[in-house]
Protein backbone atom coordinates (compact mmCIF):
# COMPACT_ATOMS: atom_id res chain seq x y z
CA UNK A 1 0.00 0.00 0.00
CA UNK A 2 1.57 3.21 -1.03
CA UNK A 3 2.34 5.52 2.04
CA UNK A 4 0.44 9.10 0.42
CA UNK A 5 -1.01 9.89 -2.24
CA UNK A 6 -0.69 13.24 -4.32
CA UNK A 7 -3.72 15.48 -4.22
CA UNK A 8 -5.45 15.85 -7.87
CA UNK A 9 -6.34 19.28 -7.17
CA UNK A 10 -2.93 21.01 -6.27
CA UNK A 11 -0.47 17.73 -6.35
CA UNK A 12 -0.08 18.63 -2.54
CA UNK A 13 0.57 15.97 -0.53
CA UNK A 14 -1.74 13.43 1.16
CA UNK A 15 -0.70 11.09 3.62
CA UNK A 16 -2.03 7.56 4.34
CA UNK A 17 -5.65 7.62 5.33
CA UNK A 18 -6.13 10.69 4.96
CA UNK A 19 -8.14 12.95 1.92
CA UNK A 20 -11.41 13.11 0.36
CA UNK A 21 -12.52 11.72 -2.67
CA UNK A 22 -15.20 13.52 -4.84
CA UNK A 23 -16.17 13.13 -8.25
CA UNK A 24 -16.15 15.68 -11.29
CA UNK A 25 -19.01 15.35 -13.95
CA UNK A 26 -16.68 18.02 -15.64
CA UNK A 27 -15.84 17.24 -19.44
CA UNK A 28 -12.63 19.74 -20.55
CA UNK A 29 -10.83 19.89 -23.26
CA UNK A 30 -10.01 20.85 -26.67
CA UNK A 31 -12.89 20.41 -29.07
CA UNK A 32 -13.55 16.49 -29.58
CA UNK A 33 -10.86 15.96 -27.01
CA UNK A 34 -12.52 16.70 -24.10
CA UNK A 35 -12.49 13.90 -21.33
CA UNK A 36 -14.89 13.15 -18.15
CA UNK A 37 -12.56 14.21 -15.13
CA UNK A 38 -13.49 11.71 -12.68
CA UNK A 39 -12.82 10.67 -9.32
CA UNK A 40 -10.78 13.23 -7.82
CA UNK A 41 -8.93 12.70 -4.20
CA UNK A 42 -8.14 16.02 -2.67
CA UNK A 43 -6.06 17.14 0.21
CA UNK A 44 -7.57 18.79 2.99
CA UNK A 45 -6.68 21.91 1.92
CA UNK A 46 -8.32 22.05 -1.39
CA UNK A 47 -11.73 20.44 0.50
CA UNK A 48 -11.90 23.23 2.71
CA UNK A 49 -11.56 26.15 0.06
CA UNK A 50 -14.15 24.21 -2.43
CA UNK A 51 -16.57 22.90 0.13
CA UNK A 52 -17.44 25.89 1.87
CA UNK A 53 -20.88 28.15 2.44
CA UNK A 54 -20.40 30.55 -0.30
CA UNK A 55 -19.29 28.12 -2.94
CA UNK A 56 -23.05 26.40 -2.03
CA UNK A 57 -24.78 29.96 -2.33
CA UNK A 58 -23.69 30.37 -5.51
CA UNK A 59 -24.98 28.71 -8.67
CA UNK A 60 -22.33 26.13 -10.17
CA UNK A 61 -21.04 26.87 -13.80
CA UNK A 62 -21.89 24.26 -16.87
CA UNK A 63 -19.46 21.29 -16.38
CA UNK A 64 -18.87 20.66 -19.85
CA UNK A 65 -16.07 23.43 -21.06
CA UNK A 66 -14.29 23.07 -24.68
CA UNK A 67 -11.19 25.27 -25.28
CA UNK A 68 -9.78 26.16 -28.32
CA UNK A 69 -6.48 25.08 -29.52
CA UNK A 70 -5.91 29.18 -30.25
CA UNK A 71 -7.35 30.11 -26.69
CA UNK A 72 -4.57 27.24 -24.97
CA UNK A 73 -1.78 28.77 -27.04
CA UNK A 74 -2.46 32.53 -26.25
CA UNK A 75 -2.83 31.46 -22.65
CA UNK A 76 -2.17 27.97 -21.42
CA UNK A 77 -2.00 29.16 -17.45
CA UNK A 78 -5.64 30.28 -18.09
CA UNK A 79 -6.68 27.62 -19.34
CA UNK A 80 -5.65 25.15 -16.54
CA UNK A 81 -7.40 27.58 -14.21
CA UNK A 82 -10.49 27.34 -15.99
CA UNK A 83 -10.07 23.47 -15.94
CA UNK A 84 -9.45 23.49 -12.37
CA UNK A 85 -11.94 26.19 -11.41
CA UNK A 86 -14.74 23.49 -13.57
CA UNK A 87 -14.08 20.70 -11.50
CA UNK A 88 -14.55 22.74 -8.61
CA UNK A 89 -17.74 23.17 -9.96
CA UNK A 90 -18.62 20.01 -10.60
CA UNK A 91 -17.77 18.63 -7.73
CA UNK A 92 -20.03 21.16 -6.07
CA UNK A 93 -22.99 20.00 -8.12
CA UNK A 94 -22.11 16.50 -7.36
CA UNK A 95 -22.69 17.21 -3.50
CA UNK A 96 -25.64 19.67 -3.65
CA UNK A 97 -27.63 17.00 -5.80
CA UNK A 98 -27.33 14.75 -3.00
CA UNK A 99 -28.92 17.26 -0.90
CA UNK A 100 -25.62 17.26 1.37
CA UNK A 101 -24.58 20.99 3.25
CA UNK A 102 -20.97 21.21 3.35
CA UNK A 103 -20.13 19.29 6.19
CA UNK A 104 -22.17 16.53 4.95
CA UNK A 105 -20.50 16.50 1.95
CA UNK A 106 -17.02 16.49 3.26
CA UNK A 107 -17.76 13.70 5.86
CA UNK A 108 -19.44 11.75 2.65
CA UNK A 109 -16.10 12.02 0.98
CA UNK A 110 -14.04 11.57 3.70
CA UNK A 111 -15.81 8.44 4.11
CA UNK A 112 -14.74 7.32 0.88
CA UNK A 113 -11.53 8.29 1.18
CA UNK A 114 -11.15 6.05 3.86
CA UNK A 115 -12.30 3.06 1.75
CA UNK A 116 -10.06 4.33 -1.13
CA UNK A 117 -6.94 3.71 1.48
CA UNK A 118 -8.37 0.11 1.85
CA UNK A 119 -9.09 -1.10 -1.24
CA UNK A 120 -9.49 1.40 -3.99
CA UNK A 121 -10.27 -0.40 -6.89
CA UNK A 122 -13.69 -0.89 -5.42
CA UNK A 123 -14.07 2.76 -3.98
CA UNK A 124 -13.13 4.09 -6.90
CA UNK A 125 -15.89 2.47 -8.13
CA UNK A 126 -18.42 3.18 -5.43
CA UNK A 127 -17.24 6.93 -5.30
CA UNK A 128 -17.81 6.85 -9.16
CA UNK A 129 -21.76 5.60 -8.75
CA UNK A 130 -22.72 7.63 -5.51
CA UNK A 131 -21.52 10.81 -6.99
CA UNK A 132 -22.57 10.63 -10.42
CA UNK A 133 -25.93 8.72 -9.27
CA UNK A 134 -27.95 12.41 -8.57
CA UNK A 135 -25.76 14.31 -11.12
CA UNK A 136 -27.84 16.87 -13.12
CA UNK A 137 -25.59 17.50 -15.35
CA UNK A 138 -26.92 16.09 -18.84
CA UNK A 139 -23.70 16.42 -20.48
CA UNK A 140 -21.33 14.42 -18.47
CA UNK A 141 -20.73 11.61 -20.38
CA UNK A 142 -22.15 8.03 -19.52
CA UNK A 143 -18.86 6.29 -20.13
CA UNK A 144 -16.90 5.16 -16.82
CA UNK A 145 -14.19 7.75 -15.70
CA UNK A 146 -11.06 7.97 -16.78
CA UNK A 147 -9.96 8.93 -13.76
CA UNK A 148 -8.71 6.66 -11.07
CA UNK A 149 -8.75 3.42 -12.68
CA UNK A 150 -5.52 2.30 -12.59
CA UNK A 151 -2.82 4.67 -11.82
CA UNK A 152 -1.20 3.94 -8.58
CA UNK A 153 -2.19 6.45 -5.61
CA UNK A 154 1.35 7.99 -5.22
CA UNK A 155 1.72 8.61 -8.95
CA UNK A 156 0.80 12.75 -10.03
CA UNK A 157 -1.57 12.14 -12.98
CA UNK A 158 -2.58 14.77 -14.93
CA UNK A 159 -6.70 15.60 -15.04
CA UNK A 160 -8.88 16.44 -18.02
CA UNK A 161 -7.34 18.31 -20.91
CA UNK A 162 -4.36 18.21 -18.82
CA UNK A 163 -3.61 14.82 -21.08
CA UNK A 164 -5.16 16.64 -24.42
CA UNK A 165 -3.28 19.61 -23.74
CA UNK A 166 0.23 17.90 -23.30
CA UNK A 167 0.25 16.03 -26.29
CA UNK A 168 -0.88 19.29 -28.33
CA UNK A 169 1.72 21.41 -26.61
CA UNK A 170 4.94 18.54 -26.87
CA UNK A 171 3.29 18.13 -31.03
CA UNK A 172 4.12 21.74 -31.07
CA UNK A 173 7.37 21.66 -29.42
CA UNK A 174 8.87 19.18 -31.56
CA UNK A 175 7.52 20.75 -34.53
CA UNK A 176 9.17 23.57 -33.59
CA UNK A 177 12.61 22.33 -32.44
CA UNK A 178 12.09 20.01 -35.87
CA UNK A 179 11.69 23.23 -37.81
CA UNK A 180 14.92 24.79 -35.81
CA UNK A 181 16.55 21.82 -36.75
CA UNK A 182 16.04 21.88 -40.22
CA UNK A 183 16.72 25.15 -40.46
CA UNK A 184 20.03 24.69 -38.60
CA UNK A 185 21.35 22.14 -40.97
CA UNK A 186 20.54 23.81 -43.42
CA UNK A 187 22.49 26.65 -42.91
CA UNK A 188 25.26 24.45 -42.29
CA UNK A 189 25.01 23.25 -45.89
CA UNK A 190 25.47 26.78 -47.64
CA UNK A 191 27.46 27.85 -45.56
CA UNK A 192 30.10 24.84 -46.69
CA UNK A 193 28.53 25.27 -50.24
CA UNK A 194 30.02 29.07 -50.09
CA UNK A 195 33.35 27.79 -48.72
CA UNK A 196 33.50 25.30 -51.64
CA UNK A 197 32.26 27.77 -53.95
CA UNK A 198 34.94 30.41 -53.04
CA UNK A 199 37.41 28.15 -52.68
CA UNK A 200 37.27 26.97 -56.35
CA UNK A 201 37.19 30.43 -57.44
CA UNK A 202 40.10 31.33 -55.46
CA UNK A 203 41.99 28.59 -56.50
CA UNK A 204 41.21 29.48 -60.35
CA UNK A 205 38.80 26.22 -60.40
CA UNK A 206 36.56 27.99 -62.03
CA UNK A 207 34.79 25.49 -64.44
CA UNK A 208 34.89 23.07 -61.96
CA UNK A 209 32.44 25.69 -59.62
CA UNK A 210 30.43 26.47 -62.88
CA UNK A 211 29.52 22.58 -63.05
CA UNK A 212 28.71 22.34 -59.72
CA UNK A 213 26.14 25.08 -59.96
CA UNK A 214 22.43 25.13 -60.66
CA UNK A 215 21.27 24.29 -63.83
CA UNK A 216 19.19 27.58 -63.49
CA UNK A 217 22.52 29.65 -63.32
CA UNK A 218 23.74 27.63 -66.42
CA UNK A 219 20.54 27.81 -68.22
CA UNK A 220 21.41 31.81 -68.35
CA UNK A 221 25.26 32.10 -68.18
CA UNK A 222 27.80 30.35 -70.21
CA UNK A 223 31.16 29.05 -68.62
CA UNK A 224 32.89 31.67 -70.14
CA UNK A 225 30.40 34.45 -69.10
CA UNK A 226 30.71 32.84 -65.81
CA UNK A 227 34.67 32.59 -65.30
CA UNK A 228 34.30 36.42 -66.51
CA UNK A 229 32.00 37.34 -63.51
CA UNK A 230 33.89 35.94 -61.17
CA UNK A 231 37.44 37.38 -62.34
CA UNK A 232 35.52 40.87 -61.94
CA UNK A 233 35.08 40.01 -58.67
CA UNK A 234 38.54 39.46 -57.60
CA UNK A 235 38.31 37.01 -54.96
CA UNK A 236 42.05 35.84 -55.68
CA UNK A 237 43.65 34.77 -52.31
CA UNK A 238 40.53 34.22 -50.61
CA UNK A 239 40.72 33.32 -46.66
CA UNK A 240 37.68 34.23 -44.96
CA UNK A 241 34.74 36.13 -44.13
CA UNK A 242 33.94 39.25 -42.80
CA UNK A 243 30.11 39.47 -41.30
CA UNK A 244 28.62 36.79 -43.21
CA UNK A 245 24.75 37.07 -43.26
CA UNK A 246 22.74 34.19 -43.90
CA UNK A 247 19.03 34.30 -44.96
CA UNK A 248 17.23 32.06 -46.42
CA UNK A 249 14.30 33.86 -49.29
CA UNK A 250 11.14 32.03 -50.96
CA UNK A 251 10.77 33.82 -54.04
CA UNK A 252 11.54 33.40 -57.01
CA UNK A 253 11.78 30.00 -55.43
CA UNK A 254 13.11 29.00 -51.91
CA UNK A 255 16.60 29.22 -51.29
CA UNK A 256 19.10 31.01 -49.10
CA UNK A 257 21.10 34.17 -49.37
CA UNK A 258 24.88 34.65 -47.96
CA UNK A 259 25.78 38.28 -47.98
CA UNK A 260 28.83 39.66 -46.48
CA UNK A 261 32.60 40.77 -46.95
CA UNK A 262 34.85 38.18 -48.56
CA UNK A 263 38.28 39.02 -46.88
CA UNK A 264 41.17 38.47 -49.83
CA UNK A 265 44.70 38.75 -49.78
CA UNK A 266 46.14 42.17 -48.64
CA UNK A 267 43.07 42.01 -46.13
CA UNK A 268 41.55 43.75 -48.54
CA UNK A 269 37.40 42.61 -48.31
CA UNK A 270 34.76 42.52 -51.14
CA UNK A 271 31.47 42.62 -50.22
CA UNK A 272 30.21 40.02 -52.12
CA UNK A 273 25.99 38.16 -52.33
CA UNK A 274 25.51 34.66 -52.89
CA UNK A 275 22.12 33.14 -53.99
CA UNK A 276 21.68 28.96 -53.59
CA UNK A 277 18.64 27.14 -54.68
CA UNK A 278 18.18 23.21 -54.10
CA UNK A 279 18.32 21.09 -57.30
CA UNK A 280 17.66 17.34 -57.12
CA UNK A 281 17.89 17.62 -53.13
CA UNK A 282 21.13 19.40 -53.35
CA UNK A 283 22.28 23.49 -52.29
CA UNK A 284 23.27 24.69 -55.72
CA UNK A 285 25.31 28.07 -56.59
CA UNK A 286 22.61 30.02 -58.07
CA UNK A 287 24.28 32.96 -58.39
CA UNK A 288 27.20 35.05 -57.34
CA UNK A 289 28.05 38.77 -57.66
CA UNK A 290 29.34 41.89 -55.83
CA UNK A 291 26.94 43.47 -53.63
ZN1 LIG B 1 -4.93 19.90 -2.77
Amino acid sequence: MPDHAICDHCNGRIEHGEGYTFFSSASIGLPGMEQLTGNMMLCEECTNRIITVENWLRAPSPSRREISGADFLANPSAMFDTMRRTNEDSIIQNCQAHGFTPNQAKAKARELAQQWWIDPESAQRESARFWSSKSRSSTAPARRPAAHQSRPQHAKFPKGCLIGCGALSLLLVSFCLLGVWLMQSEQKVIRSETENVLNLITQGKTAEAYANSSMLMRSEMDEAGFAASVQELKLTGYVGWQEKKLTNHRKPQYGWTVEGYAIVEGGRTVPITLEFIQENKQWKLRLIRRS
